[in-house]
C-alpha cells in the first residue's frame, strides 16, 4: 500500500470508524458551547482544513501525534531538533532500535503516515527558532510537548507578538492562536490552554517553574551535603585538573560518566555521605529528569483533548490549567491561572525594577537580578538603552566577544556612575523571548552622586 500519498478526504469522511466523533460532533448536547453548531462540516473541518502544529516529538510529542492522528486530525507538522537516544526507547514509542541516529521529528512523521492513512504529519527537524512568525502563522492550533521551559517562553513569546489589535486596543480574535501546553517530571504533570491576551500565559504564571538548581561553588567545595554536592564538585572541579581523557566531559559517553561515579563516591566517603548511585551521576550531570511513559499518556490526553474541543468548538476548552500527580494513589485538580496584569510578555505595562541606591548597585547587580528574580528568569540578557543625549548605547551584551570585552568594565560601575536616571528605560533581549522587552527602572534614593 502506498502510504506517503496525502490523507483521502472521502475515505475519511466514510469510514465508519468515526462514528463515535459523529455523536459528539453532529448533535445537540446539554454541555455544548452555546455557539456550536452540530454538523458534518465539524469533522470535515477537522480532517481536512485543521493544521495542528506539535512541538518536540519527544515522550509526550510521541502520545500527542498518536492521540492527535486517531482523533481524526489530517494535517499535523512536528518539529524537534533532536536526534533518537537508546535511553528513549522505553517511552518514545514511534522509534525503534534501528531508529537511533535519526532525526525525532522524521521518523516520528514516518511512522504516523505509514500507520494512519488519514493523517498526514509534515516533520521540521530543526529548532523553534528557526521559523519565524509567517510560519506559525499557518496553524490553527499550537501544541508543546516541551521539557525545555526556555523553548516554551520562546513561542509563548512568539504567539504574542503575532497579536493584531483594534482601533480601540481590543485584540482582534482572528489573530489569537491558542497555544495548549503539557509538561511532565516524573509522576507529576501539567496541561494548560493558552489564549494569547486573554488568559494566563507562560510569563505570567512564571514563579511556578522553580529556577534552574546551582549550587553555591563554596557549599561544592568546601561543606557538601548532598550526594549531588559532591558529583557536582568532580565535574566542576577535578574534572579540569585531572583531564582523565583529554577531552572535554561528555555526557553520552559511559567511561566519562563511570570515571564520575568512582570520583564522586571517593568524595562521597570522605564526607560521611550516601547516596551516590550511577543513575543519579547520569542525572547530574545530564540535568535530567526522570521520564514515566503513564505520565505522559495522561497529559498527552489532557493536551489532545483541548486541542479537539478548540478545533471543533463543540465545548468550552479547559479553564485553564490542570494539575495531575500519580506518585502516590491518583491526584489532580483544575483551576484557573489568572493573567498577571504586570506580566513582562502579555501586559502592556512597563516592567519596573526597583533600584534601592543606583549609586551602589552595579550593572553586573541589575543582571543578577534579571535572572534570579521569580519574575524574571532570563538566562543571559543583553541591555541597550537611549542616553539622556539622544545616543543609543549597548551597556553590556554577552555574545559577540568583542562588544563584550568593550562593555565588561560597565559591569561593575553603578548605575549613577553609567549615567542611567530614575525611570531610564532599558531594553532587554534574551534567548527566552523572540523579541525584546523594556523595562523602568525605579530608584528609591532620589539622589545621583555624579562622580
Ligand atoms: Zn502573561
Amino acid at each position: 500500500m502506498s502510504v506517503a500519498s496525502p490523507p483521502n478526504p472521502s475515505l475519511a469522511l466514510q469510514s465508519k470508524r468515526w462514528n463515535g466523533l459523529r455523536h459528539v460532533l453532529e448533535r445537540e448536547g446539554l454541555f455544548c458551547k452555546d455557539d456550536f453548531t452540530p454538523s458534518p462540516d465539524n469533522l470535515e473541518f477537522l480532517q481536512t482544513k485543521c493544521k495542528v502544529l506539535i512541538i518536540g516529538a519527544g515522550g509526550l510529542g510521541c502520545e500527542l501525534l498518536k492521540d492527535l492522528a486517531l482523533m481524526g486530525f489530517g494535517d499535523l507538522h512536528v518539529i524537534d531538533m533532536d536526534i533518537i537516544e537508546l535511553s528513549n526507547l522505553n517511552r518514545q514509542f514511534l522509534f525503534r532500535r534501528t531508529d537511533i541516529g535519526a532525526s525525532k521529528a522524521e521518523c516520528a512523521a514516518r511512522f504516523i503516515n505509514n500507520r494512519v492513512p488519514t493523517c498526514k504529519v509534515t516533520p521540521h527537524f530543526c529548532k523553534i527558532q528557526d521559523f519565524d512568525e509567517s510560519f506559525y502563522q499557518k496553524f490553527h492550533i499550537i501544541v508543546c510537548g516541551l521539557d525545555s521551559i526556555v523553548a516554551r517562553r520562546w513561542i509563548n513569546g512568539m504567539l504574542l507578538s503575532m497579536l493584531r489589535y483594534e482601533e480601540d486596543n481590543s485584540i482582534d480574535v482572528a489573530s489569537i492562536i491558542p497555544m495548549i501546553d503539557g509538561g511532565t517530571e516524573g509522576f507529576k504533570g501539567n496541561a494548560r490552554v493558552i489564549l494569547p491576551g486573554f488568559t494566563a500565559c507562560i510569563e505570567c504564571t512564571l514563579d511556578l517553574f522553580p529556577p534552574q538548581v546551582n549550587y553555591p561553588l563554596c557549599t561544592i567545595a568546601n561543606t557538601p551535603r548532598l550526594p549531588e554536592h559532591c558529583v557536582e564538585y568532580v565535574k566542576l572541579i577535578q574534572w579540569d585538573k585531572e583531564s582523565p581523557f583529554g577531552a572535554p566531559l561528555d555526557g553520552d559517553d559511559p567511561q566519562h560518566i563511570a570515571w564520575i561515579y568512582e570520583r564522586a563516591q571517593e568524595r562521597a566517603n570522605q564526607f560521611n555521605i550516601s547516596g551516590i548511585t550511577y543513575r543519579l551521576v547520569q542525572g547530574v550531570i545530564k540535568h535530567i529528569i526522570p521520564a514515566v511513559a503513564s505520565t505522559n499518556a495522561v497529559i498527552a490526553a489532557a493536551c489532545a483533548m483541548e486541542v479537539f474541543k478548540l478545533a471543533t468548538s463543540c465545548y468550552d476548552s479547559m479553564a485553564n490549567y490542570f494539575n495531575f500527580n500519580d506518585l502516590d494513589g491518583i491526584y489532580s485538580y483544575t483551576y484557573e491561572a489568572e493573567k498577571s496584569d504586570s506580566c513582562l510578555a502579555c501586559s502592556n505595562a512597563p516592567q519596573l525594577l526597583t533600584i534601592e541606591d543606583p549609586n551602589t548597585t552595579t550593572l553586573e547587580d541589575v543582571i543578577k537580578e534579571l535572572c534570579e528574580l521569580p519574575r524574571f528568569q532570563l538566562k543571559s540578557p543583553a541591555l541597550t538603552t537611549v542616553m539622556a543625549d539622544g545616543k543609543q548605547r549597548t551597556l553590556y551584551l554577552a555574545s559577540v566577544k568583542s562588544i563584550e570585552e568593550a562593555t565588561r568594565k560597565n559591569l561593575t560601575q553603578s548605575l549613577g556612575e553609567l549615567g542611567l536616571q530614575d525611570g531610564q528605560q532599558l531594553t532587554i533581549t534574551d534567548v527566552t523571548s523572540p523579541t525584546a522587552i523594556t523595562i523602568q527602572l525605579k530608584y528609591q534614593a532620589n539622589e545621583i552622586e555624579m562622580s
